[in-house]
């Protein structure tokens, strides 16, 4: 028997359940049959950040703005990742600036910040950005592998 995993599609959020072992299959949303995992970030808002934060695969959230240097310089590190763990976890924007009642409920107080959900659930939380393979190992400590 396989074990079985919820996790919510990248484009509209629905919660899934797939074999485990299906994971790097490109399962299909079963509402909006797109794949499920893409390789590439997404943006979060207040409407899907609770359902993205849901599920067995974790969500990393990027709380960033447009104005913050280290936040730009970060993009492509955080898309990089994506493209590495892309069915291990899932990379989502929080655009802090447009959102700023998500971002004060989530205690973002500095600049990137990068907050990793489980279940829904806060489990890890690091202030600032970080070089790729600190990012990679500090991902892989919370218990993200590929
Ligand atoms: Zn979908």
């Amino acid at each position: 028997m396989t074990e079985s995993i919820v996790v919510p599609c990248a484009h509209c959020a629905t919660l899934n359940r797939i074999p485990n072992d299906k994971r790097v299959a490109q399962p299909q949303c079963g509402s909006c049959k797109k794949q499920i995992f893409i390789d590439a970030v997404f943006d979060l808002d207040s409407a899907t950040f609770r359902q993205q934060s849901k599920g067995d695969v974790p969500l990393l959230v990027d709380v960033w703005a447009s104005w913050c240097g280290p936040c730009r310089q970060f993009a492509p590190i955080f898309s990089e990742a994506a493209k590495q763990l892309s069915t291990q976890c899932r990379f989502g924007k929080l655009d802090s600036e447009a959102h700023p009642a998500l971002s004060g409920e989530l205690g973002v107080r500095s600049i990137p910040s990068l907050i990793l959900f489980r279940n829904g659930k806060e489990i890890a939380r690091q202030s600032g950005a970080l070089p790729l393979v600190r990012l990679l190992d500090w991902l892989k400590h919370n218990g993200v592998d590929n």
